[in-house]
């Protein structure tokens, strides 16, 4: 894997990076294709953290003052660059990250899609007109810039989950403070190096706009104590989020939470089983389970399970399971040796808990040496244990069946996550129902699709141990802006409000 390794050095020389910053660093970066080094970067001192924190101040006041669609102009340079380093970054997400050709491709499409989202929105983040009680007065509300972003990002996404957040953030007025996960500096390093181009075509924007801290848990956590720090978007396992929250409410910052999900597919007995087998490999088997919306159980009515499940397993036995740059693999590594034990120990579990398992071993024929590569597992469980509502972060898919779709729903429910979801039926009375107030109680419900694969235009995010958080599309700005209620009197009268009496 050697060419790996050069190929590696020329992508990342041509991003920008160099030499310098590649080697002679603390942290080592290897490739969970076969476990190569692909560099030794510095890590940011906690000593620097005072210094970034001043910079990002500084930055915000005067970023605040610049008008919204010219903050937009910056976004748009960005998607400009994004689109320009399309290739290389997106390989480079396969080789830090794992994924296959086509989705670290689709990773920074997603990156661009969000850029031209903000565009469009640098012209709007509009607030609503309000009637007031009282005669010749106006009531509005304006949205405000809030002050530095802290952006914690998590491995499996290393690059697009910076984007929804830097590309949102920095039209509202905020500079973003990046700490991407330990497991994938060089990909935010490359962000950082695209940024600076698209900086320096825009002109006049304030030093410290963007800044990345390269390094483990310590440094977030230091981002999530800072009073200077407003807003904190921390997307990564419910355990860091149990830890960041209490922190950031303390001293009442705000927190854009982005954890764990626990996925389900209900499939009704009318559903197109062609087209649900092909969502179901999707959105269980791709990135090799690590997405937060991969699929995890599949909740199946009790007529068709076998006949699914048989497809199923025809389906796995054929999977392209290696190198992920090769052309035509779909499913690569795991992302380290400490995912592929979680596997195995959430697999044993499940047979203790009465699972029959298919597939779930450790492939070493034909796939990169250094790799922990597995075959993705299906699981027929008796019912839905604790394993089974617990996240591991591989691909296994527990099947689970049912007689009433009330009982499905109680099932799809009956988890602590709630990110995404989705049923395959030709019911419309069950489409609704999964949809309705009573149905799924997920952040994400679909119908006749996978829950994975999101769009930028919807906002992202899920309920109960997912966190709340909701990034991207539709309003999800208004997280990153304060709200200002104003009343204006253009009468030559002082009435108060709820008719109160206060004569001097
Ligand atoms: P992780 O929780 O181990 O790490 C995520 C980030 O949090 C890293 O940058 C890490 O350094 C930092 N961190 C860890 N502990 C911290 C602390 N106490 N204070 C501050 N920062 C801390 O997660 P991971 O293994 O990188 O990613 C996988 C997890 O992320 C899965 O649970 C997955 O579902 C979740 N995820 C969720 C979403 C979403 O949008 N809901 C998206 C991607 C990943």
């Amino acid at each position: 894997m050697k060419d790996i390794v050069m190929t590696a050095e020329t992508t990342l020389a041509k991003l920008g990076l160099t030499a310098a910053e590649l080697s002679g660093g603390t942290l080592k970066v290897t490739s969970p294709i076969d476990g190569s080094l692909l560099a030794e970067v510095h890590e940011t001192p906690a000593a620097e953290m005072g210094a970034i924190l001043a910079r990002a101040k500084a930055a915000f006041k005067a970023w605040r003052t610049v008008p919204a669609p010219r903050r937009g102009e910056l976004i748009r340079l960005l998607g400009e660059e994004l689109r320009a380093a399309k290739d290389d970054l997106g390989a480079l997400v396969s080789w830090e990250a794992g994924k296959i050709t086509s989705e670290g491709l689709g990773e920074v499409q997603e990156m661009i899609d969000i850029c031209d989202f903000a565009v469009g929105l640098s012209r709007q983040l509009y607030g609503l007109t309000i009637a007031s009680e009282r005669p010749g007065h106006r009531m509005m509300e304006t949205w405000h810039p809030a002050g530095p972003v802290g952006v914690i990002s998590a491995f499996n996404f290393p690059v697009a989950v910076w984007s929804w957040n830097a590309a949102l953030a920095l039209v509202c007025g905020d500079p973003v403070i990046w700490k991407p996960s330990e497991k994938t500096p060089l990909t935010a390093l490359a962000c950082q190096k695209i940024f600076e181009k698209a900086l320096a075509r825009f002109g006049d924007a304030p030093d410290g706009l963007l800044q990345v801290l390269v390094g483990g848990a310590d440094l977030g956590k230091a981002l999530v104590e800072s009073e200077d720090v407003p807003i904190i978007s921390a997307t990564g396992s419910t355990r860091m989020g149990r830890a960041v929250a209490p922190i950031v409410a303390q001293r009442f910052g705000k927190c854009i939470l982005e954890l764990g999900g626990n996925n389900a597919m209900i499939v009704g007995p009318s559903a197109d089983l062609e087209m649900a087998v092909r969502a179901i490999v999707f959105s269980a088997v791709g990135t090799a389970g690590q997405r937060c919306t991969s699929l995890r159980r599949l909740i199946v009515h009790n007529s068709i399970k076998d006949d699914l499940v048989a497809r199923l397993k025809r389906a796995y036995a054929g999977l392209p399971i290696g190198n992920p740059l090769t052309e035509g693999t779909l499913v690569g590594p795991l992302v380290d040796e400490a995912a592929g034990k979680a596997m195995a120990a959430a697999l044993e579990a499940a047979r203790a808990q009465g699972g029959t398992v298919f597939g779930g071993a450790r492939v070493t024929q034909d796939v990169p040496e250094g790799g922990v590569y597995v075959e993705p597992a299906i699981v027929e469980m008796p019912g839905q244990t604790e394993t089974v509502k617990t996240e591991t972060f591989a691909p296994i898919l527990y099947v689970l069946g049912y007689d009433d779709f009330s009982d499905a729903l109680e099932i799809q429910n009956d988890v602590p996550q709630g990110l995404s979801s989705c049923v395959f039926t030709l019911n419309m009375r069950e489409a609704e129902q999964f949809l309705s107030a009573a149905g799924s109680d997920c952040g994400i419900a679909n119908v006749n699709i996978g829950p994975s694969g999101a769009e930028i235009g919807g906002a992202f995010g899920g309920e109960k141990e997912t966190g709340g958080g909701r990034e991207s599309g539709s309003d999800a700005w208004k997280a990153y802006m304060r709200r200002q209620t104003n009343t204006v009197n253009y009468s030559a009268e002082l009435p108060l409000a709820q008719g109160v009496k206060f004569d001097i």
